[in-house]
C-alpha cells in the first residue's frame, strides 16, 4: 500500500542533514510546514515553507510548551483517509492531511546528563513533539513518521522507488521505531524524577538498587541505560569518585568493574598490580615492583589491543605510572588512590576519567551476581574463589619449579577474569598471550599462543613471549591438543581444573612433552 505524500511537517530540535533532506522533499513537490525554529532554518537554505501557527491559527506559545498542540496539526495527522466521515470533518473543519511527520524531541538526556538545573531539565521535556509521534506513528497506514535524522535517506528512497509515496513496509517499519523513541524518552524522564526523588523505579527496587544517574544510553546507542547502586559499598566502580573526565558511559562502567575486579586479585602488600581492560576482558595483566614497572609489562603483552582502554592498579597512582599512562589513548584510569603530582599529570587529558576508590574489594567476599535472560533473570553468588585458596595436585612427573608455580597462580588469577574459553600464558608475573571468549578451546589456545608471538614481532624479540611460559585454562582440556598447542607455543608448565573423563590422556601427553601440570579443582567459568 503506497501512500502519495503531498505535505510533510517537520519539527526537530536535532537539525543534523534537515536541509538537505526538507530540499530533496520540495524538489518533489512536497509542501513543507514547520514550527519557528525548524522553519527559519529552512528559509535561510532558501526554502518556502508554511508557518504552523497559520495552520493552527496561534501564535507558539509560554516558552513553545505549546506550538502544534491543535486539531489542524493532529486532525491532519490522525485522520483515517480512506474513512469518509473522517473526510467529511476535515473538510467541515478545513483541516489539511499531514502525510510525512519529522521531529526529533528536545534533548531530554542530553541536558540531564550535562548536569543542568531542574527547572532546565524540565523546559526540556518535550510535549508536543511525542504527541504528534505517537499520532503519526498510531496513523501509519496512512503517515510516515521519521524519528531520527539517520532514517532521511531510508525515506527519499522510499519516496523514489515509489513515485513520490511510502510503502506500508516502511511505515510501520517507522512506527516502530516511533514508539521505542517515545517509550524510552518518557522512562529517561521518569527516571530522572525518580533519581531527584532518591527513589528507584520498580524493576530495580526489588534489587534494593538506587539510581546512580541515567546514561546517555546502553552498550549501543539506540539502548535506553541508567545505572544503578546496592547498598554494597564494597569499594569499586559504583562507589568510587571520579575526579576529572567525561562522563562514564555505560561500557566504560562494565569494563571499568572488570579492571578493577580483576587488580583486586593482586594484594597491594605482596606486589604492585596492573589490568589493562578492553571489551571487558584483561588485554594484559602484570605484577611489578612498582606500578610503573607492572604496567610497561601488562602493555607489552598486548600494546595494539591497549590503545583505548582502562587501566585499574591496586595501588595509589603515583606520578611516574601516570606520566607513562598518558602517553596513549587511554579511557579510565580506576586505581584506590591518586598522588597530588598523579593527579596534576593526569589532568593534562581532559577527556580521560580517573577514578578513585579508597580501596581494593575483597576478592573472597561474597556477593550476587545477576543477568537477564527473556522473560527472567539469573541469580549466583560471586565468584569469589581465589586460587591461594585452593589445594594444587601436580599430576605430572614433574614438578613446577618455584618460578612455574608462581607464574601459574599468577596466570589461573588472571583467567578467572577472562571470558571463557579463556586460556592465558604468562611469565615472570606478567601475561604474554591471552585467549578469550571463544566457542572452543583449542581455538583460544592458538590465539593465545598467536597473540604471544605477535607482542614479540612488535618488540623486536626473535622468540615467541610463550617461550618459556607458562599456560592456565579456566576448565579442564577436554582434548590433548588445547595442550599441546601450548607445549608447542613454547609453554613449559600448566594449570587447570582438571577433571574431564580424559585426563589421563591429558597427563600422558602433558609427561611426554616435558611438561610439568598441577590441578586446582575449581573452574572459572566466564560467559
Ligand atoms: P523548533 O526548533 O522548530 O522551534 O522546535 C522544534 C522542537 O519543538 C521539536 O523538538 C519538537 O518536538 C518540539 N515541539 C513541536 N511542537 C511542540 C509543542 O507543541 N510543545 C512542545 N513542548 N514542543 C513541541
Amino acid at each position: 500500500k503506497v501512500r502519495r505524500v503531498t505535505r510533510a511537517l517537520l519539527s526537530v530540535s536535532d537539525k543534523t542533514g534537515l536541509v538537505e533532506f526538507a530540499a530533496a522533499l520540495a524538489a518533489r513537490g512536497i509542501a513543507l510546514v514547520s514550527t519557528g525554529g525548524t522553519r527559519k532554518a529552512l528559509v535561510d537554505a532558501g526554502l518556502t515553507v508554511a508557518d504552523v501557527s497559520d495552520v493552527t491559527g496561534f501564535p507558539e506559545m509560554m516558552d513553545g510548551r505549546v506550538k502544534t498542540l491543535h486539531p489542524a496539526v493532529h486532525g491532519g495527522l490522525l485522520a483515517i483517509r480512506d474513512n469518509p466521515e473522517h473526510q467529511a470533518a476535515m473538510l467541515a473543519h478545513g483541516i489539511s492531511p499531514i502525510d510525512l511527520l519529522v521531529v526529533n524531541l528536545y534533548p531530554f538526556e542530553a541536558t540531564v546528563a550535562k548536569g543542568a538545573a531542574f527547572d532546565d531539565c524540565i523546559e526540556n521535556i518535550d510535549i508536543g513533539g511525542p504527541a504528534m509521534i505517537r499520532a503519526a506513528a498510531k496513523n501509519h497506514d496512512d503517515v510516515a513518521v521519521v524519528v531520527e535524522p539517520a532514517d532521511y535517506a531510508a525515506v527519499l528512497a522510499d519516496l523514489e522507488a515509489h513515485d513520490g509515496g511510502t510503502t506500508l513496509a516502511l511505515r510501520r517499519r517507522l512506527a516502530q521505531k516511533a514508539y521505542a523513541r517515545t517509550a524510552a524518552y518518557d522512562a529517561a524522564i521518569s527516571n530522572w524524577l525518580a533519581g531527584q526523588l532518591g527513589e528507584t523505579t520498580p524493576a530495580f527496587r526489588a534489587l534494593g538498587g538506587a539510581l546512580a544517574e541515567p546514561m546517555r544510553y546502553g552498550e549501543n546507542p539506540h539502548q535506553w541505560a541508567a545505572f544503578y547502586r546496592t547498598p554494597d559499598v564494597r569499594p569499586g566502580v559504583a562507589t568510587a569518585r571520579q575526579l576529572q573526565g567525561k562522563q562514564l558511559s555505560y561500557n566504560n562502567i562494565n569494563d571499568t568493574d572488570a579492571a578493577f575486579e580483576c587488580v583486586a586479585e593482586f594484594d597491594p602488600a605482596r606486589t604492585a598490580a596492573v589490568v589493562i581492560v578492553k571489551h571487558a576482558n584483561p588485554c594484559g595483566v602484570a605484577e611489578g615492583a612498582t606500578l610503573l614497572e607492572a604496567y610497561e609489562k601488562a602493555l607489552a603483552c598486548d600494546p595494539v589491543s591497549a590503545f583505548g582502554g582502562i587501566v585499574a592498579l591496586n595501588r595509589t597512582l603515583d606520578a611516574e605510572a601516570a606520566r607513562k599512562i598518558v602517553e596513549i589513548f587511554t579511557e579510565v584510569i580506576i586505581a584506590p588512590d591518586a598522588t597530588e603530582e598523579a593527579i596534576a599529570i593526569v589532568a593534562a587529558k581532559k577527556n580521560l576519567r580517573l577514578l578513585v576508590t579508597g580501596g581494593l574489594p575483597d576478592p573472597r567476599a561474597p556477593g550476587l551476581a545477576l543477568r537477564t535472560v527473556a522473560g527472567g533473570f539469573l541469580a549466583q553468588a560471586r565468584d569469589n574463589a581465589v586460587v591461594d585458596d585452593m589445594s594444587l595436585k601436580v599430576v605430572t612427573q614433574r614438578a613446577p619449579t618455584a618460578e612455574e608455580l608462581a607464574d601459574l597462580k599468577f596466570a589461573f588469577r588472571v583467567a578467572k577474569h577472562v571470558k571463557s574459553n579463556a586460556i592465558v600464558y604468562a611469565r615472570n608475573g606478567a601475561t604474554v598471550g591471552i585467549g578469550a571468549g571463544q566457542m572452543s578451546r583449542v581455538d583460544s589456545s592458538r590465539i593465545a599462543a598467536w597473540k604471544a608471538a605477535e607482542a614479540a614481532k612488535m618488540a623486536g624479540l626473535p622468540e615467541s613471549l610463550a617461550k618459556g611460559s607458562v599456560v592456565a585454562s579456566d576448565a579442564f582440556f577436554p582434548f590433548a591438543d588445547g595442550l599441546l598447542a601450548a607445549a608447542e607455543a613454547g609453554a613449559t608448565a600448566v594449570i587447570q581444573p582438571g577433571g574431564s573423563m580424559r585426563d589421563d590422556e591429558v597427563i600422558k601427553a602433558a609427561d611426554e612433552a616435558g611438561l610439568a601440570m598441577v590441578f586446582t579443582g575449581h573452574r572459572h567459568f566466564r560467559h
